[in-house]
């Protein structure tokens, strides 16, 4: 039976791999990361109920991982795709792991002895990892992966490991799939928030990004769930976010809304007040945006539950005594005020990733002026592309929450269906 190749390994990849290979048709997923999870691992709790991320996603990566019909490529990525819809060949480049994933069981001794430690990329920031680590504990593969870059050599994680998984010596491997349709979920990454100078970000260390804030704020996270100034280790007494930065946003050429940052910062308001209900919590927005089924609610459950909705978008961030200082105009009252927080989180938003303009360039597919891919029809065929046998899941077309992206996944994965059973054998 021919197969479907899934571009991503997020949660919309991940669904979109689970609904294709529950009808019975082989997958492979290709994953540039070391884990599958995407930017959901990442998180605490998601919106509007609340959820544990890891608790709806954790289950997921497990299933993908044992479906006998799926296979996963890590630490790959796509470098070429030729033929069309029932006979396409992909060409997959695979990094070295540095470590025999056939071997390895992830009982993670060698991390333990690793004397290294560099920037974890996963905790955006907050913590740190080992030269040889899992980016966190729930990795799928559960193995590990040795960095070259970072590791010096000292020989202990060679000889600690008692399954000899460890390699000294690895290499990049390419491969080629046959697929009969191709389904692209690359995702997205964030807005760099030191484009935006006026707010400090990197100058002042109280202020940090939303994602910092959710690995932050999440218990399994690099401070067990304690929200603490990155400059004197206190806890906040005030935090505010600030919403749009990166999105509607001229100067930046980000002009559209990033669609989520209204309900994470939402929730992550109402977070903090569960942690520390004494806290001063502010929401520096244009409009808020809470279009979809449970927002409005859940909107109205965060400023019943203490959060400070102020309509205003301040013009910089200034280092006070010991706190900062964001001077702003209440667009609904009028007044000037310069509110004073411990910790300002700047809600960033959502851009395309590089990949994306790789995959769309070499297959075709155009794309819209911010860089995300553009459907065959924005109304009537929002995960078909203008290439028969190629679709779209999840945030590669637009940003969107965890439940759309999940259904584009399920949209698409049926779409692929559909070209594997017209192909036949
Ligand atoms: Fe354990 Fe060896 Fe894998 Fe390290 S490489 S996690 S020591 S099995
Ligand atoms: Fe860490 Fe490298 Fe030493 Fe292994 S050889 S323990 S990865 S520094």
């Amino acid at each position: 039976m021919r197969r479907v190749v899934v571009i991503g390994g997020g949660v919309a990849g991940i669904q979109a791999a689970l609904d294709v290979a529950n009808h019975g048709i082989p997958v492979t997923i290709i994953e540039r990361e070391p884990s599958i999870g995407g930017h959901m691992a990442q998180l605490d709790k998601t919106f509007p109920t609340n959820d544990c991320s890891m608790c709806i996603l954790s289950p997921k990566m497990v299933d993908v991982e044992r479906h006998p019909l799926v296979t996963i490529r890590t630490l790959a990525e796509v470098r070429d795709i030729e033929g069309d819809v029932g006979a396409f060949r992909v060409t997959v480049l695979q990094h070295p792991r540095y470590v025999d994933s056939s071997l390895c069981n992830g009982c993670g001794d060698c991390v333990d002895i690793c004397p290294v430690e560099v920037y974890n990329r996963f905790d955006a920031g907050i913590g740190v990892r080992k030269a040889i680590y899992k980016s966190h504990p729930q990795v799928v593969p559960n193995v590990v992966v040795r960095d070259a870059e970072h590791c010096i050599e000292c020989g202990l994680c060679y000889d600690v490991c008692g399954r000899e998984a460890v390699l000294r010596e690895d290499s990049e491997k390419t491969e080629v799939i046959e697929a009969a349709s191709i389904i692209i979920a690359t995702g997205y990454q964030l807005f760099d928030a030191e484009k935006k100078v006026m707010f400090g970000y990197n100058r002042y260390p109280d202020v940090i990004t939303s994602l910092e804030f959710e690995r932050m704020i999440n218990a399994s996270g690099p401070t067990g769930g304690e929200v603490r100034r990155l400059s004197d280790g206190k806890i906040p007494q005030s935090v505010v976010f600030v919403q749009c930065v990166g999105s509607r946003d001229i100067q930046m050429k980000r002009t559209y809304c990033s669609s989520v940052c209204c309900m994470y910062a939402l929730k992550n308001a109402m977070l903090i007040l569960e942690h520390y209900p004494d806290c001063e919590v502010s929401i520096l927005y244009n409009d808020i945006r809470a279009y979809g089924k449970g927002y409005e609610e859940y909107l109205n459950r965060a400023e019943a539950g203490g959060v400070h909705l102020v309509r205003g978008f301040p013009g910089e961030v200034i280092e006070g005594k010991g706190d900062l200082i964001l001077p702003l105009e209440n667009t609904e009252t009028g007044e000037f005020v310069n509110l004073h927080a411990d910790l300002v989180v700047l809600s960033v938003g959502f851009e395309p990733v590089p990949d994306t303009q790789v995959i769309a360039e070499r297959l075709g597919i155009p794309m819209d002026q911010n860089g995300f891919l553009n459907t065959s029809d924005l109304k009537l065929d929002p995960v078909g592309t203008i290439r028969p046998g190629i679709y779209c899941a999840g945030t590669v077309t637009a940003p969107r929450d965890i439940p759309d992206s999940v259904m584009t996944a399920g949209a698409a994965a049926m779409r692929a269906t559909r070209d594997v059973l017209l192909a036949g054998e």
